[in-house]
Parts: C-alpha cells; structure tokens; sequence
C-alpha cells in the first residue's frame, strides 16, 4: 500500500489519493509533471500515471503539452481543466440572492442577483433563493456539469444538520433546513457555511497569503460574524458556532442584547447600529448607508465620528480575538469597510494598541482583497474543495489491486 494514505478500505484509498492530487494541482493554481505530482504527493510515479489517467478520463485534469527546460525525455505538463466541472456558489443576505456559477479557477461563467423585498417572510425568500439558482444553472448551459454548491447565509448554523439556527433580530428564521431544500431541488452535493467562514476561506484559498498563516477574516456588517481559518481548515467549534464576534461585550454595563447578553459589539459597530444611531443623532432615517458614506467623505464631522467611534468598538473586539486565537492575518470586509481609511484605520489602530507589542509586531492587517465578491468566491471555494474530495470517477478494481 502506498505511503501517506489513510482509507480503511481500498476505495478510500484511491479517492484520498484522487483528492490529494486534485488538491496540489488546484493550489499550484499551474501546470505539474507527472514526477513533481508524485514528489509533492508522496505516491510512487506509477500510481500517479494511473490516478491521473482516471482523472483525465472523467475531465478533471488535462495534459498541457510539452515543459521546456527539460533534458532527454521532456515531461508533459497537467493543469486543473477549467471546463472539467462547475459548481454553483450561491450568497443569501438579508438584502440579495446572489448566485454564480463558477469553472475549477473561480472565474464566473454566469452570475444572476435577486433583490429581497421582505426578509421576515420566510419561504418566500428560500423559493426566490431556489428559483435564482435554477435560472442561473439553466442560463449557464453547463447544468449538468455543476457537481456541488455551496451556499453562504447569515447564521448561527446547525452545520450537522445543515440549518439556519436562529438569525439575530429575524424571528421567524428558526431551524430553517436550508441544505435538505437545496439537496431535493438540485440533488448535487451541498454544503452550508456560515459567511464569515466562506469569505475567510476566500481570502486563504484566493488571497495572497503566505503558506501557514493563521487568519481571521471579520465582517462588519449589519451583523458582525469572524471568520477563522487555522492552519487551512475553517474552525467551526463543537457548537460550530465559533467566530460569534457580533456577540462579544465590549460593555458590561451595556444594554441588553437578545442573545442574552449585555453590551453586544453588534449593537455598537455593525452598519444596522449605525445607522440606528444616526436615527437617534437626528441625522436619519431616509439615508441608507451609501448616503453617510457620502457624508463622511465631504467631511461631515457628527458623521465621521461616529464612523471612528463604530471602528473603535470592533478594533477593541478584534484585540480580544486575536489574544485568544494567536492568529497573525486580520482581514476586514463587509458594509462598514465602505468608509474607506476612515473606519480603516480607527480600527487597525485601535486593534493594534490593545495588543502587547510582540504581538502586534506580527500581526497583518489588512481590507479583503475581495470585497463583498468574498462571500461568493468562499462559496466556490467550499464547492470545489467539496467535489476534489469526492470525484466522479470509475474505481478499477484490478489497478486497485496492483
Ligand atoms: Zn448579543
């Protein structure tokens, strides 16, 4: 049996090897010869000739033609094949559906967005959501080729059983068994994260991020959720609702938030605290938030200040998150990053001061090099990470066996 496989029974061990080569071969994001595969792998060239010829058959991967460079017998290269498959990354926010198919290099083939007229009607929603996927498949002309979604939506989730816990200030979205809804009308695999997670697993899978680097990805937006990468795999927690941040008190002495708790950050920094508060300052409520983003940048002082006093409550937040993960990437996203350096920089500062200085020293902060494309490329890359671990390919029993 070759080295580095852990299946319990044969076929195990040619779908771990299958999505061990699909894996180095997607994060090389290039071309690889049949003898740097087996290097980087660890199985002998002649499992890898095989592995790859299986995966060739069923459209994976593709020969490149010829490396240069090389002495004697030059080698063929291997590429991901960009038409081997699809998959459908799909957004649900309170305001928009948004959908997209992508190929295996996250390039959008189609995209289709649906605006939400009323969040609280429950199956309203999730037809609208059901009918936006449907439309965006048929368009593509590559339906039968989607091999697996992934969808992103507010949370808590019950990720065993693929639901929507509870969504905060939302009272009829409870228990909501979005994955089994999904699973009947498309009947492809489909995994359900919650956003923060996905937009974190876009900027480790799609960022510029150097190998082994811990990093939490933080939406600010009307509800504040982290997401938190550790070493490559999203950190979910027993309860799988890790990365609660909106629910952290940055106020003991704070009011009451219906999470139970007092002093939420949520009720101080997300866009919808916001612009309650620019309610209150008698600076509101016609606008929505591109309005005091506008605001802001001609120099309106009230505004600006409570732009900064909204940055400082997360970077206050943010400190604590970093103190207990040990995390040195901190990636910021979502509607409060429309304020530009303004909010920015409130909070990387505030961030950094409250950290002790051999910490912060090793800390990168930084926007998502994605914007709010960020939820949808970590759908994708949910998607595709769930269909290299599982190809669609014949198992031959007699190579099995060799
Ligand atoms: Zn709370």
């Amino acid at each position: 049996m070759e080295h580095g496989t852990l299946g319990k029974n044969i076929e195990d061990v040619q779908k771990n090897n299958q999505a061990s080569i699909l894996h180095v071969l997607s994060r090389c994001r290039g071309v690889l010869s049949r003898k740097q595969l087996s290097d980087l792998v660890g199985l002998t060239p002649a499992t890898v000739t095989n592995i790859v010829r299986d995966l060739m058959e069923a459209g994976y991967i593709m020969e490149t033609g010829f490396l240069s460079g090389k002495r004697g017998r030059r080698a063929v290269g291997l590429a991901i094949n960009p038409e081997g498959f699809y998959v459908l990354g799909v957004r649900l926010s309170r305001s928009t559906i948004a959908c997209r198919i992508f190929n295996p290099y996250a390039e959008v083939l189609n995209s289709k967005t649906a605006a939400i007229a009323a969040f609280e009607q429950t199956e309203r929603v999730l037809e609208q959501m059901l009918d936006c996927m449907e439309a965006v498949v048929e368009e593509s002309g590559v339906g039968s080729k989607v091999q697996a979604i992934g969808l992103s939506t507010p949370g808590p989730l019950n990720l065993k059983e693929g639901k929507i816990a509870y969504l905060h200030g939302a009272t009829d979205w409870r228990d909501v068994p979005i994955k089994d809804l999904v699973y009947e009308r498309f009947r492809v695999p489909t995994i359900v994260e919650h956003d923060a997670n996905a937009a974190a697993l876009a900027e480790y899978t799609f960022g510029k991020l150097a190998e082994n680097q811990d990093l939490i990805y933080v939406a600010v937006g009307r509800g504040i959720g982290v997401g938190v990468v550790l070493e490559g795999e999203i950190h979910h927690g027993s309860q799988g609702t890790a990365g609660l941040l909106g629910h952290v008190s940055v106020d003991y002495n704070g009011p009451e938030c219906d999470c139970g708790g007092t002093g939420c950050l949520t009720n101080y920094a997300s866009s919808k605290a916001f612009l309650r508060r620019m309610e209150e300052l008698g600076l509101g409520p016609a606008k929505n938030l591109e309005d005091y983003v506008a605001l802001a940048h001609s120099g309106h002082d009230l505004v600006r200040q409570e732009v900064e006093r909204a940055a400082f409550f997360t970077g206050v937040a943010v400190a604590s998150a970093v103190n207990l993960l040990g995390c040195n990437v901190v990636i910021f996203g979502d509607e409060m990053t429309w304020f530009g350096p303004l909010w920015f920089d409130k909070a990387k500062e505030t961030l950094l001061s409250r950290l002790a200085p051999n910490i912060a020293k090793g800390v990168e902060v930084r926007l998502s090099a994605f914007g709010q494309e960020s939820f949808l490329l970590g759908t994708a890359a949910i998607a595709m990470e769930c269909v290299y671990q599982n190809p669609v390919t014949k198992v031959d029993e007699k190579e099995l066996n060799q």
